[in-house]
């Protein structure tokens, strides 16, 4: 804990920590110590963590990196680090994020950019570590913590794990508690780990996994042992190649990286076949219509009277607008206008509704093809990590990076990413490897082979 904590304080620079919490890491060290002398550890016993500042901390600022949050200390815990300080895990401190998680580059964050570190030094031309878990996956890479938490909702723990050269899993939905993460879609929203190899993500999912009466979509059944499928056979199993995946202006590197994984996993023996997701080029557009919608109406909480930041106006609703005009950010402003607009009588059937049905059909086509299949293996995003300012003026260009993981939070599926080589440059590339619901068993099998 001591060593990390001495670099997460030489860190700096990557602006991957918001928050450091040094006295409250030794004290919890000194705690695994005692419960290991009683011979009672757990199954993270010591492990220093980050935890990503979308997680509810007792006693320790939470602020989803928005300026609307900024001072605001919970009363309580969030489920998922409850969970994990239970198994023994120490907080080496708060993670930086994209405002409210909105974002895959975390340039919107209130706390300024992530440097990704792998190319952090002696270059003009800083890159991105992906969002909006660009502190958690900066964070596991830059060897600045054991492992980390994240969430995605779009894809916020895979397209970053894949920019770092880490491995991050979205487990099924339900299968982590919201209770005490911050909200911003919330039929999307799950909880995963960010980690330095396939079996210390099987660890730590195992630790934040389980039934919560606190949160009602939290699922009521028995967490598998996690770790114990890392190293199993894959010998036999049927992966599904999705032929709508080939998009248009597809980078080369990313073919041949997406062929890469197929050789490897024939080598283990495991059968290829090629399936058809045909709604997926849908995915998007009904991603963010369906998140904004959402998002508008989870952050109507933050009036200034509640939480975090107030300015006062001449009457109450001055104090809202003012409070909401100070405290968002550009783009969080923008999801709540989309997601107001497409909710708003007159335009709801056409978008949201609309979206809803193709949310249906893409769900009804992973279950078609999870007939043939037992996984299916597809790139993580559509580049290597790009370049800070690169598409912050273009949100669109910014959407469309998430182009491969939507899909995958539209349907409730598991999904992971794997480090699987890396460009002409030397960056990291990561493959996804997509599971039936609740059989994130699978996806462990298949990453340890990959690995
Ligand atoms: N990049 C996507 C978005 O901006 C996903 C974010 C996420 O998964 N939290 O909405």
């Amino acid at each position: 804990t001591k060593a990390h904590v001495e670099a997460v304080a030489a860190a700096k620079p990557l602006n991957a920590y918001i928050l450091e919490t040094p006295e409250k890491a030794i004290a919890m060290a000194k705690d695994s110590d005692a419960r290991r002398a009683r011979g009672d550890a757990g199954a993270l016993d010591g492990a220093p963590l980050g935890i990503k500042d979308l997680f509810c901390t007792e006693g320790v600022r939470s602020t989803a990196c928005s300026n609307i949050l900024g001072n605001f200390v919970p009363t309580y815990e969030s489920t998922v680090t409850a969970n994990l300080w239970r198994d023994g895990a120490v907080m080496l401190g708060k993670l930086n994020l994209d405002e409210f998680a909105m974002g895959s580059s975390n340039e919107t964050s209130a706390f300024g950019p992530v440097v990704n570190p792998w190319r952090s030094e002696g270059s003009n031309s800083k890159l991105t570590p992906g969002g909006s878990s660009g502190g958690s996956a900066a964070a596991v890479a830059a060897d600045l913590c054991l492992g980390a938490t994240a969430t995605d909702t779009g894809g916020s723990i895979r397209q970053p794990a894949a920019f770092t050269g880490t491995v991050g899993i979205k487990p099924t939905y339900g299968r982590c508690s919201r209770w005490g993460v911050v909200a911003f879609a919330s039929s999307l929203d799950q909880a995963g780990p960010i980690a330095k190899t396939v079996e210390d993500a099987a660890i730590l999912l195992k630790s934040m996994s389980g039934h919560d009466a606190k949160d009602s979509t939290s699922l009521d059944i028995e967490v598998p042992d996690f770790p114990s499928f890392v190293g199993k056979s894959v010998k036999g199993l049927r992966i599904g190649i999705p032929k709508e995946y080939r998009v248009d202006n597809m980078p080369p590197e990313i073919e041949k990286l997406w062929e890469q994984g197929i050789a490897w996993l024939k080598e283990a023996g495991c059968e290829i076949v090629e399936v058809s997701l045909p709604h997926t080029k849908y995915a998007l557009p009904a991603y963010y219509i369906v998140a904004p919608a959402e998002a508008s109406s989870n952050l109507a909480r933050y009036d200034g009277m509640r939480y975090g930041l107030r300015e006062n106006g001449g009457n109450l609703t001055e104090t809202y607008e003012n409070t909401r005009a100070a405290g968002f950010g550009a783009e969080v402003k923008r999801r709540i206008l989309i997601g107001t607009y497409v909710l708003s009588a007159g335009y709801y059937d056409a978008y949201y509704v609309k979206a809803l049905k193709v949310r249906r059909r893409i769900a009804e086509d992973f279950d078609q093809a999870f007939e043939k299949v037992d996984a299916l293996l597809t790139p993580t995003a559509p580049s290597a990590a790009f370049e800070l300012g690169a598409n912050s003026d273009d949100p669109v260009a910014m959407y469309l990076n998430d182009i491969f993981t939507v899909t995958v939070n539209l349907a409730g599926l598991p999904g992971m990413s794997i480090p699987a080589g890396v460009d002409a440059n030397g960056l990291p590339l990561g493959l996804q490897l997509i599971g039936k619901a609740l059989d994130e068993g699978t996806l462990f099998s298949l990453g340890g082979a990959l690995e």
